[in-house]
């Protein structure tokens, strides 16, 4: 683990803090392209400024080298990174602290800490790195329990061994994405699963959550790179055989993936590696209209070209990154291998693109419209503290939809976020939308909104505006969510999106592991008692 610390509040480590000056610049200058005015500035919650209630938890003795009452440790595992989070951050309220942080370095540990939590009747939190933007961390847990205990898995986290024949490596579940790589390089090997939040997020939250790549076709979501899996639960260890396909009825991994920490702890799993790509191309590719975008994305997804990079940009989102100044929507392309040169896949998919009316401008050009794009996404989550901190609203949520739905679908969950922004703010907002990934039969539209709340009310107006965004997305014919996961937040719509006979049977499957339902209460199972 690095010796930097990480903010107890927000995103990035400590010392990547904007400072007042920054944070007024980056509100001005997106208040200026999404008419909404900044008002104010709340500088972040220093642990000086907070209180947190009495922990109802004392360590074993056996077990107290890896637990953790300190005050940065309970206020960093408090809240995830979505908008209210921040918002309640910035309220300097971390009543919802958990009594305790448990750091387990070994399965052995981990098994100890959930034991010695049944004895002490604690809610368990699994935790990651707390990248998660749905509740999926948060210690809210109904009161039928006596205490909340949080198990951090960032101690576990090696590469344990390396299968250079299959192309495969056992890895620990605590590894954030940059030291997994780090592990991996030697190899000359890469796990190749790069979400947004890749820094701060690990292998294990990936897996819980089915966490979305930046890889926009084939490989989207972690499911496809798991090989075989190891989860500590309160009844036992449930690991998996290490095969690259089976057909022995329902697969147990998948029982595990997605779970979000409701079912069990995962430790390690046996993940599937490719080699470094070293032959890369890239286009940024210029349409007049969303719709003709849309079908070059659906040409190209649909053609068996599988590009690592297909994303469309609307014209609003791509003058937000810098990349455009509004006129044009962005469908932005790019290939990879570490075996053969990709060029004629390239020309391929840009025939395609033109066919539907793309427009492809010179190398240089497009190299610097990809470029901007690229320095806006990795730049995002630390730009949109400054919008918070000086009164902005900004959040986002993502679906996906079958291409025959997408342009109804579209419209009517823009129109139906504009009219209650407007209504919940009194003034209207700014929403935007981009294609993360595509599929041969759709595509996982992405939605950013903008708005201006009343100082005071932000957390009543983002509960309105989600709702009635989250309701929306439902009743078109999406999902709750493509990869952002269901977490604490999402509860009502993936209640409502799911059979009801699964939910009842994820309940017995979660009353066989997890008998007295100490695991993440509220996440994916409703809570029990
Ligand atoms: C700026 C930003 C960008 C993001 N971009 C993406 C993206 O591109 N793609 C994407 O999919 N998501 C994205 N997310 C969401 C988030 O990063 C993912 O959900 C991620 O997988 C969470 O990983 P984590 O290690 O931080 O887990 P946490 O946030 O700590 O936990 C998430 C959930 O997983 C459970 N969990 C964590 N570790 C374990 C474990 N070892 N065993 C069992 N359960 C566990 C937790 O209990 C919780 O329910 C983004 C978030 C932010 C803030």
């Amino acid at each position: 683990m690095s010796d930097r610390r990480l903010k107890f509040w927000g995103w990035g480590h400590e010392d990547q803090t904007l400072s007042e000056a920054e944070a007024r610049a980056i509100a001005t200058r997106v208040g200026g392209l999404t008419g909404l005015a900044p008002e104010g500035y709340i500088a972040p919650p220093e642990l000086g400024e907070i209180s947190l209630a009495a922990p109802r938890l004392k360590a074993p003795e056996t077990l107290s080298s890896i637990c953790s009452t300190s005050d940065y440790d309970r206020a960093a595992h408090t809240y995830g990174k979505s908008y209210p989070d921040y918002i309640r951050a910035y309220a300097r309220d971390f009543s919802a602290a958990p009594d305790m942080v448990t750091f387990p370095e070994s399965e052995q540990d981990v098994t100890a800490l959930l034991d010695w939590a049944d004895g002490a009747d604690a809610a368990v939190i699994p935790f990651g790195c707390g990248s998660t933007v749905v509740g999926g961390i948060e210690p809210v847990v109904g009161d039928g329990f006596k205490a909340v205990l949080t198990i951090d898995m960032r101690r576990m986290a090696k590469v344990l061994e390396i299968d250079p024949v299959a192309r495969a490596a056992r890895i620990q579940a605590g590894v954030l994405g940059p030291n997994l790589e780090a592990q991996l390089k030697p190899s000359g090997l890469t796990l190749r699963h790069f979400p947004q939040s890749f820094e701060f997020s690990t292998l294990g939250g990936w897996i819980a959550t089915r966490s979305g790549g930046h890889f926009a076709t084939l490989y989207t979501h972690i499911d496809e790179l798991v090989e075989s899996m190891r989860s500590v639960t309160p009844s036992g260890v449930m690991e998996s055989r290490r095969l690259p396909g089976s057909g022995a009825g329902p697969s147990p991994d998948r029982l595990m993936i997605g779970s979000e920490g409701s079912l069990g702890i995962i430790t390690e799993a046996w993940m599937r590696l490719q080699q470094k790509p070293t032959f890369r191309a890239s286009a940024a590719v210029k349409f007049d209209s969303f719709e003709s975008a849309a079908e070059g994305i659906r040409a190209v997804a649909q053609a068996g070209l599988w590009p690592s990079n297909c994303r469309l940009v609307d014209a609003e989102e791509t003058k937000l990154a810098g990349a455009g100044d509004g006129s044009f929507h962005m469908v932005v392309l790019g290939f990879e291998s570490g075996d053969h040169p990709i060029d004629a896949w390239m020309a391929r998919a840009l025939e395609c693109v033109r066919d539907q009316g793309g427009r492809i401008d010179a190398a240089g050009e497009r190299d610097s419209v990809a470029d901007a794009w690229r320095e806006a996404f990795i730049s995002a989550p630390f730009k949109r503290e400054g919008l918070i901190s000086c009164g902005l609203m900004h959040d986002t949520f993502e679906t996906s939809i079958t291409w025959d739905r997408l342009a109804d679908f579209h419209a009517n969950v823009k129109a139906a976020t504009h009219e209650i922004i407007k209504r919940a703010t009194g003034a209207p907002g700014h929403v935007s939308c981009r294609f993360t990934h595509a599929y041969t039969d759709g595509c996982a539209p992405y939605f950013t909104l903008h708005a201006k709340p009343t100082p005071g009310r932000e957390m009543e107006q983002w509960k309105e505006i989600k709702t009635a965004a989250s309701d929306a997305l439902i009743r078109e014919g999406g999902t709750i969510t493509h990869h952002h996961a269901v977490g604490r937040d999402h509860m009502p719509w993936y209640g409502a999106q799911r059979p009801e006979l699964m939910g009842e049977a994820l309940q017995a499957v979660k009353a066989r592991l997890d008998p007295k339902g100490l695991l993440n209460p509220g996440v994916i199972v409703p809570v029990q008692r």
